[in-house]
């Protein structure tokens, strides 16, 4: 995933910059690190950097897509470099005359997509196979992809007939030599576009919903990633597409917890039942299931059911359950229940400071 700056950044302008201002640092930008004239080390990166934040901002839609998804915005077809486009020509030859540059080698791979997956707790727990529904960048039905309007097709390029490079004789100071460089005006692909498509605005690409079924394996971990290959948005003209990444959220269960291969839950059990034991039925990833509290069991201690936990994400076997053990001390008394818990209290050590023991001492004495 790129790490690219913030295209406000780039431009040193505020989210809430109107279409003048935006053109205005553009402008100011673009003029100063121009690599033709700007003596500044990284001029042409921040150059490239300049046109990308300004073809974005400049687009209303493209700026809508930028604000609501940042980079890697789902439907941002424009991920990579869109020196390749057109539209950005258009900018340049009103500065510069000219001067896009592009890298050689046609067709560019698509962006990553993201989507976000929703799962029952005991789904992210044992797997599942499920659906995901999307949107990603695929060729235009309408033009096939090659941008074209329909009847029309694109034409071989007259600047580089076709090569998608051009050489020049460049003098320096060392002597004349001949630059091989990727051609303008077709941005290296070989062919022009002379009426666009209507649908794609000649990029060659649309927004379509897709569905791919996906298999989440048992005892993914939370926070982890799936990645389906090449699923993601297709490159404009014939570009690889990008991979799609699935981030997890996982639906809280009203009673489970995770933790790593564990799984945790409470017990509330009371006075009576923490002194003589109980039975209880508690529920488990594998359903409800009866469980034996042992008499004279302390608040706050792990109750393990070995095995009940999650499937080991790398190793076979399931981690553990761990059951908490709460005591709920009674708080409205009947005439009856006070006199027994009084008659008790009388038999058993009343509480005093833990004389140097731990607390969990301390609590153990009070109960022999
Ligand atoms: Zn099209
Ligand atoms: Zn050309």
């Amino acid at each position: 995933m790129s790490a690219k700056p913030d295209y406000y950044d780039v431009l040193g302008i505020e989210r809430t910059a109107g279409p003048d201002e935006i053109r205005k640092a553009y402008r100011d930008l673009a003029r100063k690190f121009h690599p033709d004239v700007s003596r500044e080390p990284d001029a042409t990166a921040r150059f490239q950097q300049i046109n990308e934040a300004y073809e974005v901002l400049r687009d209303t839609d493209k700026r809508a897509n930028y604000d609501r998804f940042g980079h890697d915005g789902p439907a941002s077809p424009f991920g990579a470099g869109f020196d390749d486009f057109g539209g950005i020509g258009d900018v340049f030859d009103a500065f510069f005359g000219g001067g896009r540059r592009s890298r050689p080698g046609a067709a560019q791979r698509g962006t990553d997509g993201r989507v976000q997956l929703q799962l029952e707790f005991l789904d992210s727990v044992f797997g599942v196979e499920t659906t995901v529904t999307y949107h990603r960048l695929e060729p235009c039905g309408t033009c096939a992809g090659n941008g074209a309007a329909p009847g029309t097709k694109p034409t071989t390029c007259g600047a580089c007939r076709g090569a998608g490079q051009v050489q020049r004789a460049q003098r320096s100071i060392f002597g004349q030599f001949v630059n091989v460089t990727t051609c303008d005006t077709c941005g290296g692909v070989g062919q022009v576009v002379e009426s666009k498509c209507p649908v794609c605005t000649g990029v060659g690409l649309e927004r379509v919903e897709v569905q791919r079924q996906v298999r989440v394996p048992a005892g993914l971990q939370p926070g982890t990633e799936l990645r389906l290959t090449g699923e993601g948005n297709h490159g404009p003209r014939g570009g690889s597409p990008g991979d799609l990444y699935i981030g997890i959220d996982v639906k809280p269960h009203p009673v489970l917890e995770r933790d790593g291969d564990n799984i945790l839950s409470n017990v509330v059990i009371n006075v009576a039942e923490a002194a003589l034991g109980a039975k209880l039925e508690v529920e488990t990833a594998d359903g409800p299931m009866r469980v034996k509290i042992p008499a004279g069991v302390q608040a706050g201690t792990p109750i393990r059911l070995r095995g009940k936990g999650a499937p080991r994400s790398r190793r076979s076997g399931r981690g553990d359950h761990y059951l908490f053990v709460h005591v709920a001390t009674p708080t409205k008394l009947s005439r009856t229940q006070r006199q027994l818990l009084e008659n008790l209290g009388e038999t058993l050590p009343g509480g005093s400071d833990s004389g140097g023991r731990s607390f969990v001492e301390k609590i153990r004495a009070a109960f022999r």
